[in-house]
């Protein structure tokens, strides 16, 4: 899928010129900014009351990068996992951030694409854990009860890698730990870079529509404000003079008047 492209003189440790001529942030290394990437296509509710604005937003490797903190083989494993589920499950429609429901394992690096890009939030409830999914996803359509899952395959990941991040959170030589780490970085970057960055999306995450599934119980239940309103339809009669609503059926001059003096009554 996207080409490999040798680090730059820097080496990649400073980001630096891509194949493109554009270059990209420190945090995103030189030989991960090329074409290809998976990106992301997202709607929302237009404003904290708003109804959902059909205008879609293009989340890319970059963006997860700044969101999550890092650029790590976790994050790309769940980009790719992502971009074969919205594929499917999706076709060409975008993540509707107002209507999704989301299962990941409880990991920084998953848990956090499963955030950004669906939306789902734990403190809402709609953002669910389960340590059994391992890097896969599941979401649910909301407002249509839809569900669908992705898997990594077992065994594209190499279980070296694999023993290694765990054996790092736990109790080595200082010392050691130091030289490892390093060395551990670069055996992640390598299977990026030969393994994941090569490969489709749809060729090693698997995805299939789930009939039925029990959902991990939510962490907080809370009803989110901003989405309340996200299926009303677009004005009629009133453009709004600071963000006009595209798709509104009425293309007439505003006509405010009776709406304002209505406003003015308050809502009680
Ligand atoms: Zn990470």
């Amino acid at each position: 899928m996207a080409p490999r492209s040798t680090p730059g003189p820097d080496g990649g440790r400073n980001g630096g010129e891509s194949i493109d001529g554009s270059r990209a942030p420190w945090y995103v290394p030189a030989w991960l900014d090329v074409p290809g990437l998976p990106t992301f296509e997202v709607i929302d509710t237009r404003s904290a009351q708003g109804r959902l604005d059909p205008r879609s937003k293009t989340v890319t490797v970059a963006d997860l990068v700044l969101f999550h903190g890092h650029a790590c083989d976790g994050l790309l494993r769940g980009a790719w996992a992502m971009r074969a589920l919205a594929d499917v499950a999706l076709g060409g429609a975008p993540f509707d951030r107002s209507d999704l429901l989301v299962v990941s394992k409880n990991s920084p690096c998953l848990g956090d694409v499963a955030a950004y890009l669906t939306g789902g939030r734990a403190r809402f409830g709609t953002h669910r854990l389960d340590a059994s999914l391992g890097v896969g996803f599941q979401i649910r359509v909301r407002s249509s009860g839809v569900t669908w899952e992705v898997r990594e395959d077992p065994g594209f990941f190499p279980d070296l890698i694999g023993a290694w991040e765990a054996a790092l959170l736990g109790d080595l030589d200082e010392d050691d730990k130091r030289e490892l780490l390093a060395h551990h970085e670069s055996v992640q970057w390598d299977w990026v870079r030969d393994a994941l960055l090569p490969s489709a999306p749809g060729d090693h995450y698997r995805v299939e529509r789930l009939d039925h599934l029990e959902l991990p119980p939510a962490l907080l239940e809370a009803r989110r404000t901003d989405t309340v309103n996200r299926a009303v339809e677009p004005p009629v009669e009133v453009v709004s003079p600071y963000d006009p609503d595209l798709d509104a059926p009425g293309s007439g001059p505003p006509t405010r008047g009776r709406w304002a003096a209505r406003y003015e009554e308050g809502p009680g």
